[in-house]
This record gives structure tokens, sequence and C-alpha cells, in this order.
């Protein structure tokens, strides 16, 4: 049929902005290379930069809905002091003369008298390079970031056998491996990473096996879905290594060359030095000439070698496939077939590069010989009480393969890997703090009893109780402690919380509502048990309501960042890079990017790093400190450029620098010869001496046997079994503690959250954009459980733990474990906050499951309660809770707490927020 009318001209490519800066996304904490178009100075269009080694281009919809962050009806606009009841929300509008004088007077008062008072931790920022060292020089103990109830287990059990870890400090070798395991990840710090190279894995054929309770995010786009019964990973894997050990399909070679299997363990039951590595009078480990059998040293003591007890340990019939299947919900065929399917691509499928490389003994090897096995793990191992040991035997794993740092395999970005662990130990002993004096770095990696940070009786001296004997490897500290042992005066009391980006009343809680509670909570004098508390946020979320003085941040677009390779880097295997943010536009209300704040802080209170001798600013602001601050000779935060035109040249180089390794250094880096040198010249590493990984780790060891009543300090009686039992130097599995306190029968499922593609936590429950896509959540029930139930798609349940109950509506599906139930991390929202209306589906349909985790184990014996964390590191134990769930008789989700108003100088709440509307 004719057509009326001439076709219409369609533009498909509108000049969308008249100016494109560049910058890294903070959307979540993958860090992605973005373009900002701009428009008259208004953000028009966010595009991911295909240059930038994180993402090449690729941008989520997270990344993309940056535009509505920005501008959010949530933003904070001015300094905030409470003036209403704590946790109502009531303030009034203060300079920020009159708000740095605050803190000043508070924090000056509390340096001046016992630093230990000040407790700071930070969220999940991407600032520790500076948040660390600013709590050194006021010389506070008492900080960490988020680690501690993020996945701790993964960094420290990373750290202490290999010197490297998942998290975002490995990746899997994309372009060659034939197979990839990854465990308990549905999203990830290196999510744009993970989804490239999940692509690249498909397009060449490889296999990819998910072991995850939930089949969501990748597991939805896995070869095969292990759906695993939460907390038992640990038990899988030991299968999986005996399955291994008994098929003899292990790369002795490699063990023998690379990890410590060889060395002699001392065998003296009840002696001091039973377990420990048998030395030469110059500290050398002692080797034995095979990896199996027993020796006699010199000096009579008996000794074995490491892969003597390993083998002995995972030979047992408890670890045998058709001894977990059940516990594991994996059918002992699954479990020998895998195991199978990993021998066989790790050694029939070994690949060879033509490189030559050198190790550090001065050997050539005229090819690099790669098993193409790479693994991931992240959060879904990590959150359980069982996590430390858990991650360990996945480490194991992959050194039974050979499947570290090799073409293939699980890959180290530099400046990974360090020694195993690394050097560096926590400051804040008793002896080591005092008034108006700075401190070494809070945080390390303790090798044995007398690297702990206790008193001379032996307890914590730190708030969280991080490297006490309740969590002696508390390499991130133990955030989720923070408030309950404040408010109970336990250890000490403390004068002022100081939290950056943590949503702590809220989602970043375990027992939510005692949280809130504790934190409001007077004396019988009527003032509150916490004295002070500030916090600093761009946005108003449910924590702001507690704080007594609001420190207003600026967006990520609105600031000045830097990615340091002193903290999280954006490394990849072939090369070293670290990144910056620039202000893409100016802030239009009275806040200020925090690390300026902090800057500015530390010079008011005369911290040494942070002003001059005669009491002046030593620096004019964050981008100032960046370019001139040397943490060592030569060596500040960014690895680039370094000179007086730093920030510019990083600019001008679209907001990152990345070094690439050459090209014999890229493997093998424990041992490379070319990788060490390098290494130990830009300070990665002391020296350029091999790191040999740890299969053994001899410090867990240090501690069983002080546990045992060998040496000084010791545990105290009530702690010393359990410091015995958990500080094994060989991995095992164990069940969460949850399993026994809650009881099976009366709490028949597991609960765990997973954190969805399109929302970063809390961080995006006022982004119009990504709440369309999870603006409440359910609760998701295997299909068949409900079924046995009577349960049906839509209804409403109560969710009942020992800690409480929550309600809910459920959603059926088939692919989730059937003793599992699950829903979205951070999408329940407390009525008001984030400036949503009050009757935000947020608030009224949405839930937060953390009101049914308890931050304690029920009392033992004389009354102590342990943090419901892992007993090595104090990680949180999200991922342990069991709870039961029963029909509700009617709708709308319970708790409810009365709603937020939002603080003066916040936007009206717009009933619809317009994408380019001109305000
Ligand atoms: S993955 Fe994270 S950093 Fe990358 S674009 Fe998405 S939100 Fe931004």
């Amino acid at each position: 049929m004719p057509l009326d009318h001439p076709s219409p001209t369609i533009d498909t490519s509108p000049k969308v902005a008249d100016e494109v800066k560049y910058t890294t996304c903070y959307m979540c904490a993958c860090r992605c290379g973005i373009k900002v178009h701009l428009r008259d100075g208004r953000i028009r269009y966010i595009e991911g930069n295909r240059n930038h080694p994180v993402n090449k281009g690729v941008l989520c919809a997270k990344g993309a809905a940056g535009i509505m962050q920005q501008y959010s009806p949530a933003k904070l606009t001015a300094p905030l002091l409470r003036v209403g009841e704590r946790g109502k929300g009531e303030f009034k509008e203060i300079s920020w003369d009159e708000a740095l004088d605050i803190a000043t007077k508070w924090l000056g008062d509390i340096r001046k008298t016992d630093p230990r008072k000040l407790a700071f931790f930070t969220g999940r920022d991407q600032s520790q390079a500076l948040t660390g060292w600013w709590a050194s020089q006021f010389g506070t103990p008492n900080y960490a970031a988020h680690g501690g109830f993020c996945s701790v287990n993964m960094a420290a059990a990373g750290m202490y056998t290999l010197g490297g870890s998942f998290w975002e400090f490995g990746e899997a070798d994309w372009e060659r491996s034939k197979y990839f395991l990854m465990f308990g990840v549905a999203e990830d710090h290196a999510s744009n990473p993970i989804k490239i190279g999940l692509s690249k894995l498909r397009a060449r054929g490889a296999k990819f096996v998910s072991v995850n309770p939930i089949r969501t995010g990748y597991s939805a786009v896995a070869d095969e879905w292990i759906g695993i019964t939460p907390g038992t990973d640990g038990l899988f894997v030991a299968a999986l290594i005996h399955e291994l050990l008994s098929a003899d399909k292990i790369d002795f070679d490699y063990l023998t060359r690379y990890t410590n299997a060889a060395w002699l363990v001392i065998q003296a039951p009840g002696a001091a030095d039973d377990g420990l590595i048998a030395r030469d009078s110059d500290g050398t480990p002692l080797t034995a000439p095979k990896l199996a059998g027993a020796y006699k040293l010199d000096d009579g003591r008996s000794a074995v070698p490491v892969f003597q007890l390993l083998a002995q340990r995972f030979l047992d019939p408890i670890y045998a496939p058709e001894a977990v299947a059940d516990k594991t919900g994996v059918p002992a065929a699954t479990i020998r077939r895998i195991a199978a399917e990993l021998a066989h691509a790790a050694f029939d499928q070994a690949i060879e590069i033509d490189q030559p490389w050198t190790d550090w003994r001065g050997q050539r090897h005229a090819k690099t010989i790669g098993r193409p096995v790479a693994m991931h793990a992240m959060r879904g191992i990590s959150a359980h009480a069982n996590g430390f040991h858990t991650c360990r035997l996945i480490h194991v794993l992959q050194l039974l393969l050979g499947s570290v740092d090799v073409p293939g395999g699980f890959r180290h970005r530099p400046p990974y890997p360090k020694s195993a662990p690394p050097e560096n130990k926590p400051a804040g002993k008793p002896h080591q703090v005092a008034p108006g004096k700075g401190l070494g770095a809070p945080l390390g990696y303790p090798m044995g009893p007398q690297d702990l940070i206790i008193d001379a009786a032996g307890r914590p001296a730190r708030i969280d109780r991080a490297f006490s004997w309740e969590a002696p490897f508390a390499a991130h500290g133990m955030m989720h402690m923070v408030i309950a042992n404040a408010h109970a005066a336990n250890p000490y009391p403390i004068d002022t919380l100081f939290f950056y980006m943590a949503n702590m009343s809220w989602n970043s809680a375990m027992n939510t509502s005692g949280t809130m509670q504790m934190l409001a909570d007077k004396n019988a004098r009527g003032d509150y048990r916490i004295p002070h508390i500030i916090y600093s946020d761009a946005y108003f979320s449910e924590m702001v309501a507690y704080a007594d003085l609001v420190l207003p941040d600026t967006t990520y677009l609105e600031r000045f960042d830097c990615i340091s390779l002193l903290d999280r880097p954006i490394s990849d295997a072939d090369g070293a890079a670290d990144a910056i943010r620039q202000p893409i536009i100016a802030p239009d209300r009275d806040v200020r990017p925090f690390q300026d704040v902090l800057i500015d802080l530390g010079a008011r209170l005369k911290l040494p790093g942070l002003a001059e001798s005669d009491g002046s600013p030593r620096f004019s602001g964050y981008a100032d400190y960046v370019t001139r601050h040397q943490r060592a000779p030569g060596i500040g935060l960014l690895g680039g450029w370094r000179g007086a035109d730093q920030v510019q040249s990083y600019i001008e180089n679209q907001c990152f620098w990345r070094e690439e390794l050459p090209e014999s250094a890229r493997f093998y880096k424990f041992a490379n010869r070319d990788y060490l040198d390098y290494a130990a010249q830009r300070r990665w590493i002391g020296a350029p001496e091999p790191i040999v990984m740890q299969i053994y780790a001899e410090p867990l060891q240090r501690f069983r046997l002080a546990a045992q009543g060998h040496g000084r300090p010791q545990p105290p009686d009530a702690i010393r079994a359990r410091v015995e039992r958990y500080f094994d130097p060989l991995p095992f599995w164990h069940e969460p503690f949850e399993e026994a306190v809650s009881g099976v029968a009366e709490f028949p499922l597991h609960a765990v959250t997973q954190r969805p593609m399109a929302m970063y936590h809390a961080w995006h429950s006022q982004n119009a954009w990504l709440r369309q896509i999870h603006g409440a959540n359910r609760l998701y029930v295997a299909r068949v459980t409900a079924e046995r139930m009577s349960l049906a798609d839509d209804d409403w349940v109560w969710i009942t733990s020992r800690q409480g109950r929550v309600k809910a509506q459920i959603r059926l599906m088939d692919g989730v474990n059937p003793h599992t139930v699950w829903t979205w991390n951070a999408i329940g929202k407390r009525a008001g906050a984030w400036n949503l209306t009050p009757d935000a589906p947020e608030a009224n349909e949405g839930f937060l499951l953390n009101h049914l985790i308890a931050e304690l184990l029920p009392p033992r014996g004389d009354g102590y309660r342990y943090a419901n964390s892992d007993p090595v590191t104090g990680q949180a134990a999200w991922y342990d809770l069991r709870v039961r769930i029963e029909k509700a008789d009617d709708a709308g989700t319970q708790p409810r707490f009365e709603p937020l108003h939002p603080p003066q100088g916040l936007p009206p709440r717009p009933d619809i927020l317009r994408y380019g509307a001109k305000r």
C-alpha cells in the first residue's frame, strides 16, 4: 500500500552532550571506567570506557543508572546537628565550621586522654589507604573497614595460604581456562570482569560449574549448577580432595617446588614443638626427600612431611563422597564425576605456552606449563563460621591440581602475591597506645599469640575484639560487633563512634532491631550509653537518624577519589593498574568530600602526618595528599606519573594508569625471578624471595600449642578448647555453630541473602531507575518444600529464627536447594528513609532478613557470649542463619518502625523523578 507520507528521517545517534569527562564508576565496588556525557553542565548519559582495563567498555545497569544517583532526592544537603532524641531524625542545619569545631572538640578530647575511645569504622568505601593511615595518626587501634562482615574469611584464608586471595585480588585465566569452578557467588566485586570472562569461557566451550544453593546470576548461565546445602561447601571440597588423592591425580612436582608439602612437621605429642616445622639453625625449613613417609631428624625427633599429614586427613572415609552426600545435598556420583573432570582438565588437557621463564633458583623453563582449571569463591563461602577453613580447603584443592598462577588457572593480580601471610602485624597493644601519640597500622596478620591485641590478662584490647583469642586472625576487624560491644562497654567504654558509608542501623547490622535500640539506649543517668556518634554519608540512609553529627558527603561524580595500589587497585593478572575519580560536576549543596573532611579534621587535630610543625595544614585536600604524601620513599597512593602533575596526568589518561608486566613475569609469580625482582623494585614485597604457599599453616599451630599450655601468652581457660579445636594447621570441615544452637528440628531451613546484579546493597534504594527492578523483595522458597508445607505463590509467611521473626511474601522457584530459603539483600527499607514516601513498596512489601540474625551466640557455661562469627577470623556468620516458616493470616511486612522524616534541606519527595527534567 503506498504511503501517504515520506519516511521520517530518524537520527539514530543524536548529539547528547556538549562535553565528555572520564572517571571511575562507583555504583558498586567493581571500579569500571566510565565516560560521562554532559549538556549544559548536567549529566545526560553515562557510557563504559572502552579503553579501561577493568570493563573495556562494558557498563551494567547500575553504572548507567548513576545519573539517577546524582539526581536523587535523598542527597543530604548540609551538615546536621541532632536536636531531638537519637533515632527520631530531628536535626538542625549547621555550618561546616561549626560541624568541624564540634568534631574537633570531641575527637581532640579523646586524643588527649585515651585515643582508644574513638572507634572509627568505614563501610564500602574505597579510601582505606587514607582512612587506615588516618586512624594510625590519631592513635586509635579501633579502626577497620567493613571486611569483617563482608568476606574476611576469603581474604585471610587466601593470605595465609597463597599470599593472595580471590576477592578482587586475583582472577581466572579467562583466555585459557578449560574448567571453571565457582563457589558461592551471585554478584561480586569484579562484576563486569566476571561477566566478560564468563562470556569468553562460554565462547571457547570451557565448562563452567557453579556451586551455590541458588540458581540465579552467574549460576543461571553455568553449564552445571550444584545446588549445595549452605555451609557444606568445605565438605564437598574435602570429598573432591579425597577423590583426587585416591586416584593419585595430584601435581606432585608443583607441590614440591612451590608449596610447603615437603616441609617436615615435628611429631612430638605433648611437647612445645609438636606440629611446628622442623628448621635448621638458620631457620630454614627442613624438607623430606619424598612427600610421604616418616623421618628421624638429626637430633632424634620424629617428623613427617606436610603432604603425609594432608593425605592422612583427606583419605579418611569421613570425607568419602558417600559419607558427605546427604549432608551436602550433592550425590556421591556427582562428586566423583566433578573430581574426575577436574583431574581430566588439569592433567589430560594441560597447556603449554611458548614463553620461557626463570625461577628464583635461576633455573630456566623453556615453556610455561598450565593446568587449565580456575576457581573463584566469595561471600557464600565466606559468611559462615566455618568459612576460613572452607576457603583454605578450596586453595588446597587448587594447589593439589597445580593451578595457582599458571596458564589456565587462578591468577594473582599485582601487587599480589605477597608472602603467605604478609609480614605486617596489627598495632594496638596496650603499651603501644598513648595519649597524643600515633600508632602503627591497626590491621595486619598475626603469626602467633605474641601478635594478639590483648592486655596482660588476655582480654581484648580492641572494642570489636578483633585480634583477641576470640578472633585471632581478624585481619579486617569486626565491624559487626562494634555497636554491641560499645553499648555493653565491654571490653571498655568508648566515647565516639565515627562511621563512614556504613548503614549500621539497618542492612549492615545483624540483629537490626536490637542494634537500633542500642544506638539510642541511655544509662541510669539519662545519658546515651554511646556518648557521641558522627556519621558521614551522601544520602539519607537509615543510619543518619542515629547520628549526633552528620557530615554530608558528595556523590562519586562530585569528588576526587583514589583507587590505590595500597588498598584495592584495579590491576589484572598481566599488569598493575590504579585509578582516580575526578569531579565531573560541582556539588549544588553545602556538602564536602569525606576524604577532604578527614584531612581537614586531621589538620585541626594536629595529627602528625597532617599538620606542619607550626600547626598549619600540611595538605590542601585529598588530591594534594595523594600527590605529595609518601608512605615510603617514592611510594604514594598512586603508582603512575609520580610528581607534581600526577592528578592532571591521570585525568589526561582517562583517569587510570596501567603498566604491563614483562611477558616473562606473568605466571608463577610466587617463584618467578623476573616477577619477584619487579615486585621488590616497586616495594610490593620486601625482598625478591620466593613465596612458598602454605598447605600447612604453621601460625595456626602456634595458637594451638598455646591452647595446649605452651609458651606465652596462653588463652584464658574458658577459651582454650575452642582455640585448640579451630586452630588446626590443616584445613578441615566443621559444622557451623548455628546448626547446634538453633536446633535443626525447630529451625529446619537455611536462610541466606544474595546481592542482586541491579543493586549494590542499600546504595540504590533511592535510585529511580533501579527501584523499578527491585522495589520489593520476596522470600524465595523451593517449590517442593512449599508444596510439602501447603504454601502457594504469593502467600505471606512468618519467618522465625532463634532471634525473632519477620513477615514476608513468598515466591516459589525451582532453582534453589530444597532446605534453603533466600531473598535479595537490602531491598526492604525503614519507612521514610532514603526520602522515599512512607507508602513506598520497599517499606511495605520489602523486608530485611537481618532482624533474624543474632550477632551473638547463646551463652556458654559461664554466661559469656561469643560473637556469631568464624572462630579464626571473626567473620560475621550471616549465612549460618536457620529458620522455620509458617503461613501468616494477613498481608504486610513486619516488623515496621516509626517512619523517619527527612531532615531539613532535603527536597520534597517527588511522585515521579524524571530523567533530564529541568529543575
Ligand atoms: S559493575 Fe559496578 S563499577 Fe562496573 S559499571 Fe556496573 S556498577 Fe559500575
